[in-house]
């Protein structure tokens, strides 16, 4: 099938494209791939005398009465009897005018809705209908699609049947794949995605576009390692290097530390570029494995690059680095925004004179016109995860350099395997000696007295406090705390003789920088925010750490958030605010209070509410597997991920056409389905 815009169809204006547009729909393709969220099965009619409970039902019958119109002081109620051949029952719409004109006495129509029991009989609330045979809301399960403002269930269904009458997109998966995966085929799937004939059929459909979902994304990867794969890389010999390196440290690396360090050094060394994740827990001490390979580059002769997401990261990292590297000889420079463009320039000569060995800064660096004379090695720190697209933009453009990405959220290996499946993997698991544990407590909402006298406490004592909120303003949800509200509240009571600032993610850049730069510099002294504060800000003296609504957060954030503090000397402390205390919140929160351990929290976070919670879906609104299930659908995963492999390297046993189709058809998805994070 040709992709033709969704403006070809009927009653889709340019209102309605933009409508579609935030569902990350342009195309027919794409809208043929917006699957259902759920199913109504709307393909029974039951007896009107077979109504016994309060239910959602579908019934046939007919206008029997004049629809009557009954005001009271806040509502027009509709009101008319319908029949059928086993009796009869009254229906009531609120505010809906239009009804009057869109249902005619006399005729029958197919009705489906809640019923009620109201004065002893049995009532039909607001229910949809239409007439019999239309088989478009009625009669037939129907789906239920996501929707976004100005888009209703019934423009989507339209847009979907029309793009469903349409040639469909031709079969891409060979045969032997599909039989092996049992997997239906890409017309069935398709039709039955979206207008199932039963149950049964949406779930095989469903199955088969898991399936492409997984192996699209799996594909991708292992084409990009294999890439990568190929590639030579400059030769960075360790030597004595690494041993000065670790020599020079002012502690001993811990085991894990040093396992890293050399694994590291083995890729450096190979002559194959090196593709590497490093993880490890907030603390664990990547900064040093890092300048271990940034050393050993540099004594080989070459230059290295450090990124970071965020100026004020940049920052941090170069004063860490530059107490690293002190007293080396290693000429350590670095470039932000905010400097002069002379001062830019100055550095780009020096950098491509070769006068400056290590350059740190922000993405820009790759992007923007630094030319290095001889980039061997480019760290990205990202404290967050790294996307497939920036991935792909990293090997682009640090073509024949090496490259290590670190990430501070402890993922489960069984998910990293699959979740970076282009790189190597090196796991810190292990903590630096002597470190204090930050103290964790779960409170209910009675404690909050004395949690506000504890924090006095701390200010007093010249510390200062994070108190993070799930939502930032007041929405629906009016029980949750949030952060504007909070705020106000603890400058106005408790905390009116102290600073009390609030920092969100929408907020102008220029406002949170400066905000920031108060907090870290100490003038403010308690910072009300929201989860925007997770991204790896290094406060040594915050030590107490609040979070509203902890029960909200998955375990991975609270502990990602949990590592904001206890970055100091004095002992830190974590407060949980569980507002629910239900059993399973309680739980969660004993975990929290019983563990330190990154890797061991996230696992347990995948037992209890799956992928999403770690991978941060829910939080952020990033894209994730749409359909997939990274837990419920692990043996898919890992299955469809030897054979994404096996694809790659050419031994899946395809013909050349097969292997082609497959390639069209993945090369030419929307770049949204596959933008994983
Ligand atoms: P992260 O993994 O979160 O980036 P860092 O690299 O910033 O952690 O290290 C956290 C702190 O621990 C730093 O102050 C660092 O100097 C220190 N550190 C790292 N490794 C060790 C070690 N083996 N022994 C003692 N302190 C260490
Ligand atoms: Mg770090």
């Amino acid at each position: 099938m040709e992709k033709q815009s969704i403006m070809t169809l009927k009653g889709i204006g340019k209102e309605r494209a933009k409508a579609f547009e935030r569902l990350g729909v342009t195309n027919t393709a794409d809208l043929l791939r917006l699957f259902p969220r759920d199913y109504e099965d709307r393909s029974v009619i039951t007896p009107i005398q077979e109504i016994r409970e309060e239910k959602a039902v579908c019934v046939r019958a007919a206008v029997f009465s004049a629809i009557r119109q009954i005001r009271t002081r806040s509502l027009v109620i509709f009101k008319c009897t319908i029949a059928d051949d086993s009796g009869e029952m009254h229906i009531v719409w609120y505010n809906n005018p239009y009804i009057k004109q869109m249902l005619k006495e006399g005729t029958e129509y197919i009705f489906c809705g809640k019923v009620q029991r109201s004065a002893g009989h049995w009532e039909l609330q607001s229910p949809l209908f239409e007439k019999p045979g239309q088989n478009k809301l009625m009669g037939r399960i129907i789906p239920i699609y996501p929707l976004t403002s100005g888009l209703s269930q019934r423009n989507v269904i339209d847009a979907v049947t029309q793009a469903l009458k349409m040639p469909l997109e031709e079969e891409w998966l060979p045969h032997s794949v599909r039989m092996d995966f049992k997997l239906c085929d890409l017309e069935f799937a398709l039709r039955n995605i979206h207008f199932p004939q039963d149950m049964e059929s949406a779930a095989i459909a469903r199955k088969r576009f898991k399936f492409e979902e997984v192996f699209s994304f799996t594909l991708r990867l292992a084409w990009m390692k294999q890439e990568s794969a190929g590639e030579r890389g400059p030769i960075l010999a360790k030597k004595s290097w690494l041993d000065e390196f670790i020599t020079s440290l002012p502690f001993t690396p811990t085991g894990a530390q040093r396992r890293c360090m050399q694994e590291i050094c083995a890729d450096l060394e190979s002559g194959h570029v090196m593709n590497r994740l490093l993880q490890g827990d907030v603390g664990s001490g990547k900064t040093a494995v890092a300048a271990a390979a940034v050393y050993v580059t540099v004594k080989n002769g070459f230059q290295a690059a450090l990124m970071a997401p965020t100026e004020i990261l940049v920052n941090q990292h170069f004063a860490n680095l530059c107490s690293f590297f002190g007293g080396t000889g290693i000429r350590l420079e670095r470039i932000t925004g905010s400097m002069t463009a002379k001062q830019k320039n100055e550095i780009r000569q020096r950098l491509a004179a070769g006068e400056i060995d290590f350059l740190v800064g922000t993405h820009a660096l790759i992007q923007k016109d630094v030319v290095f004379s001889n980039l061997a090695l480019v760290v990205t720190d990202e404290q967050h995860r790294f996307g497939v697209a920036q991935r792909a933009m990293l090997n682009e453009k640090g073509r024949h350099a090496h490259k290590l990405v670190m990430s501070a959220t402890p993922i489960p290996r069984t998910l990293s395997l699959i979740l970076y499946g282009d790189l190597d993997l090196s796991i810190i698991d292990e903590m630096p000696p002597g470190r204090k544990q930050v103290k964790t407590y779960a409170v209910t909402e009675s404690m909050r007295p004395r949690i506000h006298k504890f924090m006095i406490k701390n200010i007093e004592e010249g510390r200062q406090i994070y108190v993070v909120c799930p939502l930032v303003s007041e929405s629906e949800k009016m029980d949750l705390e949030n952060a504007e509200l909070l705020c106000k509240k603890l400058q106005k009571t408790v905390l009116s003789r102290y600073r009390v600032a609030l920092l969100y993610g929408s907020m102008p850049q220029k406002q949170k920088d400066e905000v920031m730069r108060e907090f870290v510099e100490g003038k403010i002294h308690v910072l009300v925010t929201t989860t925007v504060i997770e991204v790896g800000v290094d406060v040594k003296n915050a030590s107490v750490m609040i979070v509203e609504n902890a029960e909200r957060f998955g375990l991975s954030q609270l502990h990602q958030l949990r590592g904001r503090v206890g970055r100091g000397n004095d002992q830190a402390y974590c407060i949980l605010f569980d507002q629910l205390s239900s059993d399973v919140s309680r739980r969660r929160m004993e975990i929290m209070c019983q563990s330190n351990d990154g890797f061991y929290i996230a696992e347990q976070d995948l037992k209890l509410r799956g992928a999403g919670e770690i991978l941060g879906k829910r939080q952020h609104g990033e894209s994730s597997f749409k359909i997939a299930d990274m837990f419920e659908d692990l043996g898919l995963i890992q299955k469809t991920q030897a054979l994404a492999g096996a694809v790659a390297a050419g031994t899946a046993g395809l013909t050349t056409e097969e292997a082609e189709k497959i390639s069209a058809h993945i090369e030419g998805l929307h770049d949204a389905e596959i933008a994983f994070n």
